[in-house]
């Protein structure tokens, strides 16, 4: 176990144990690879996580990473105002971006409603999405707005999407969701991108 190694290298270990997904054996793993590796190796992944770390942060608007904020899609002229798809992660923009299929612009939850692990409306980036609805409201009526639902295919995510459309109510806008041919319980990261297309080609209305 990671007593029996020196600290730095113990500290390593538990670093790399930090990241998704990664147990015990595979943080061991990481730790004695990079011990291994080359100085430029070694120097192009802490350049890497120093710079990510400094230069890309979320929108202010739609709470996608991005350099800038507003975003480069907030401000594409080219996409349409009038349709906003609300996603669970930022991956998932990447997902729906891939399939082009979709020319609006997007708002990044941050999450899915969880109450057995602590992740309520507040912890969500609700305030700003209905903030960005009563703003597209008034500046292009409410009966040309749409608000879509991508979220996942989990009972978390069934659960925000009725959640949302009921604090959407009162916009008076059209409220839809993405067709679910999509694997339950998967990630829309995951989702093949003709798969995705055709869940946004058949989308349902919500409200
Ligand atoms: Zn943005």
């Amino acid at each position: 176990m990671s007593q029996s190694f020196v600290a730095p290298l113990a500290a390593l270990i538990e670093a790399f144990q930090q990241l998704p997904g990664v147990g015990p054996k595979t943080a061991q793993r990481y730790a004695f690879y990079m011990l291994q590796a080359s100085e430029e190796k070694t120097h192009r992944l802490i350049a890497g996580l120093q710079d990510a770390k400094a230069h890309v942060h979320e929108c202010t608007h739609c709470h996608q990473w991005s350099v800038t904020s507003p975003c480069g899609i907030c401000t594409d002229v080219q996409r349409s105002d009038t349709i906003l798809c609300v996603v669970e992660a930022p991956q998932d923009v990447y997902a729906l971006e891939r399939t082009q299929a979709f020319k609006g612009k997007y708002h990044v939850l941050g999450g899915v409603l969880s109450p057995m692990d602590g992740i309520g409306p507040d912890t969500l980036n609700i305030r700003t999405l209905l903030d960005r609805v009563q703003a597209l409201c008034q500046t292009h009526g409410n009966q040309a707005i749409e608000v879509l639902f991508a979220l996942p295919p989990s009972t978390q995510g069934e659960m925000t999407s009725l959640y949302m459309a009921r604090q959407l109510k009162p916009y008076e806008v059209k409220v839809t969701r993405i067709a679910y041919g999509l694997p339950v319980g998967g990630d829309l990261d995951y989702a093949d991108q003709l798969t995705l297309s055709r869940a946004l080609e058949g989308r349902q209305l919500l409200l």
